[in-house]
């Protein structure tokens, strides 16, 4: 393992738990130039654990109601980001796993069994909001679009009041705040 910051509430602490020693791993390594969150050399699989916010989950994405030019690009760029880094890992024969961060804390032994391997362990993997468009201000309803990550396949629109259901990573109290506060 290589550092390890902070507490057991940072995701790939909680990720590692998980495994629980069943497999080697690395911590916050580059592959290919690219920082993956925990890194399987054994079986070339790269690990990336997304925030819920930043990367688009398609339960817990908040549209920000101030700025939100600002917001609705940074969250475009974050998926193509993710999309490109993704692809281009999967062309140089790396397994990609991407994981919601909600799931590595609600759903710790799923989240571990997608990282070993079983394709279906988890409900949404691979599709994000890719934006979320105002369809009227009052009422204040949205639709929220989503996309398959790798293809970029718009999987269906959600219009509904807008979505306020925040996924905070857990805190405890003996622990120091996590160091973290830039997008992931
Ligand atoms: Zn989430």
């Amino acid at each position: 393992m290589s550092r390890i910051r902070g507490s057991g509430t940072r995701p790939e602490l909680a990720l590692a738990e998980a495994l629980g020693g069943t497999v080697p791993y690395v911590l916050n390594a580059r592959v290919d130039g690219v920082r993956s969150d925990l890194v399987l050399e054994a079986s070339h699989t790269a690990v990336f654990i997304d925030g819920c916010f930043w990367h688009g989950c398609p339960d817990h994405y908040v549209r920000p109601k101030s700025n939100t030019d600002f917001w609705a690009q940074k969250l475009a760029e974050n998926v193509e980001r993710d999309r490109r880094q993704t692809l281009d890992l999967e062309a140089r024969g790396w397994r990609v796993v991407r994981l919601w961060e909600h799931d590595v804390f609600e759903r710790p032994t799923a989240a571990a069994a997608a990282v070993l391997g079983a394709e279906d362990a988890l409900p949404t993997p691979d599709v994000r909001v890719i934006r979320v468009e105002v369809v009227s201000e009052a009422p204040l309803v949205e639709r929220r679009v989503l996309a398959t990550l790798r293809s970029g396949v718009l999987v269906g629109d959600q219009v509904g009041p807008r979505v306020t259901a925040k996924w905070r990573r857990p805190s405890l109290a003996t622990s120091p705040r996590p160091s973290q506060s830039t997008p992931k």
